[in-house]
């Protein structure tokens, strides 16, 4: 396999690569010889010593090439990671986004000064309200997360401004824990809604539950099931019949580009993230955005400022009297924005169309592939993702974890894992438009291979991974207090 797969050395902390006297740059500091820092610095700001390591440029590099390393990427091999879209990022992005008129600029300039930059950002508003089929777009929400958070609040005010106070989210239980987190945030109560066996919302269900406390149905489409809501008009027809909203979490619009808009479909407000969909790049928590599209009657709520193109430009106009607020300084995170562009515009049109139709392709290929070595509880066309269950497996004495810390070995990324939680044992693969043919084929063997050792050597999975810098770590704890000292703890 491509990946990760290669000699595991011990890597020294870069305080102990360091030797006194060994700069990594000598900075031209004779300008400053007879400066005498207290005549320039206050008292408080005077430091003799930095504390700072002192190690070589080379040994920099190495240090820190050498950590990338150890870590997967998309740069690696495929990074099937199920729900999260880890397509490739095409380095045209990283072009644009450096280009100096659009990387420089400071938020308080003069808008005369950065009138490209806003006609950027509101064009891409204009081509995403086209591709997903909404009046207006925001591109304020730094994350698909916010958007959702933004979107609620829009419901919400729309609601006052009628007059009317709902306070419960109807929330299916396939749904990305983002969704009920963002209602509880918004002050909302959430009420679940299973998922029928087809894979579709329970709609008796759903029928009880409506009535006129319900302020909206947030809906993922296609749903973390990896498969399209075949019921969505009468879902959404049966959602306004009631006086609600129908939120739409479009963190899966890689399946949809160019073939279905959302908004044709009912949704009233729905987030896009480009951080997914469109190829900016994602993990770590590093900065993501979350375009917010609505429908007219939901656009005076949302947050400013808006680019607005008038007789002589483009202009920030603050936002309305009926807007939420601020979610955002300024107008979001300018570079994603700027490579989500670059993204959509190298493809154009018929380009947008092909990526979902390759995603699509992608996914039902691993599906038939996969299919004679893993249960699909759900086992229909599926849309960009697959989801598997790691059942059969199970009774083997082999878990999905086992399974996940193998294919570390065969040096792919393993998918999502446990989610979504109505799936037992869940396994969820998204390839994506961007691998090859190979690539998905290394992948399906890798995933073959891995099912096949669960028969005949289940220890082999129990001991995974062995080729990785770590072993099995405790994910909480490493999540919450990560030990910085690790890498030398053997
Ligand atoms: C990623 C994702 C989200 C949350 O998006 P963030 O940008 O990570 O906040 C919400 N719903 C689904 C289905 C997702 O995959």
């Amino acid at each position: 396999m491509p990946g990760r797969r290669s000699i595991v050395a011990s890597e020294p902390l870069i305080f102990e690569l360091a030797s006194p006297g060994r700069p990594g740059v000598r900075p031209p500091l004779a300008q400053f010889d007879d400066v005498e820092p207290a005549s320039v610095l206050p008292e408080g700001q005077i430091r003799e010593s930095l504390d700072l390591p002192e190690v070589s440029e080379i040994d920099v590099m190495r240090h820190f090439v050498r950590l990338s390393q150890r870590n997967h990427s998309i740069d690696t091999a495929i990074y099937p990671l199920g729900s999260c879209t880890m397509k490739y990022n095409p380095k045209i992005n990283e072009v644009t986004a450096r280009l100096p008129g659009l990387l420089e600029p400071h938020p308080y300039q003069p808008e005369t000064s950065v009138q490209g930059l806003l006609a950027l950002i509101h064009d891409l508003e204009a081509v995403l309200g086209e591709i997903a089929g909404f009046a207006t777009v925001t591109t304020q929400p730094a994350a698909g997360s916010q958007g959702e958070m933004v979107g609620l609040l829009c419901i919400q005010a729309w609601l006052r401004s009628r007059g009317e106070r709902r306070t419960t989210v109807l929330v299916p239980d396939s749904a990305h824990g983002t969704n009920p987190a963002t209602a509880t945030m918004t002050g909302m109560r959430v009420e679940p809604l299973g998922t029928a066996a087809d894979g579709n919302i329970d709609l008796a269900e759903l029928d009880a539950k409506l009535n006129d406390d319900v302020a909206a149905l947030m809906l993922t489409l296609p749903t973390t099931l990896g498969l399209f809501e075949q019921r969505i008009l009468e879902v959404t027809r049966r959602v306004h019949a009631a006086g609600g909203q129908v939120y739409g979490d479009g963190a899966n619009m890689n399946a949809m580009l160019g073939r279905v808009r959302p908004g044709d479909l009912g949704i009233d407000v729905m987030h896009l993230n480009l951080h997914k969909t469109f190829t900016t790049p994602h993990g770590g928590g590093g900065p993501g955005a979350g375009a917010l599209g609505v429908q007219a009657h939901l656009a005076p709520f949302l947050p400013g400022p808006n680019i607005v193109k008038n007789g002589s430009g483009y202009a920030l106009e603050p936002a309305g009297p009926d807007s939420i607020g601020r979610v955002h300084s300024h107008v979001g995170n300018v570079g994603n924005l700027v490579r989500g562009y670059t993204y959509i515009r190298s493809l154009g049109r018929d380009g947008m169309r092909e990526v979902a139709d390759d995603a699509v392709l992608h996914a039902n290929y691993l599906r038939a592939r996969l299919a004679p070595h893993y249960d699909i509880p759900y086992d229909r066309i599926c849309m960009h993702e697959v989801v598997l269950a790691g059942t059969r497996q199970r009774s083997l004495g082999v878990r999905t974890t086992d399974i996940a810390k193998r294919l570390i070995d065969y040096g792919v990324h393993p998918p999502t894992v446990y989610f979504p939680l109505i799936v037992d044992e869940a396994l969820m693969i998204e390839p994506t438009e961007t691998e090859s043919i190979e690539s998905l084929d290394q992948f399906a063997e890798a995933m073959i291979s891995v099912a096949h050792e669960a028969k005949t050597a289940p220890d082999l999975l129990h001991a995974a991974p062995s080729a990785a810098p770590v072993r099995r770590l405790d994910e909480v704890t490493a999540n919450r207090s990560p030990d910085v000292n690790w890498i030398n703890a053997d």
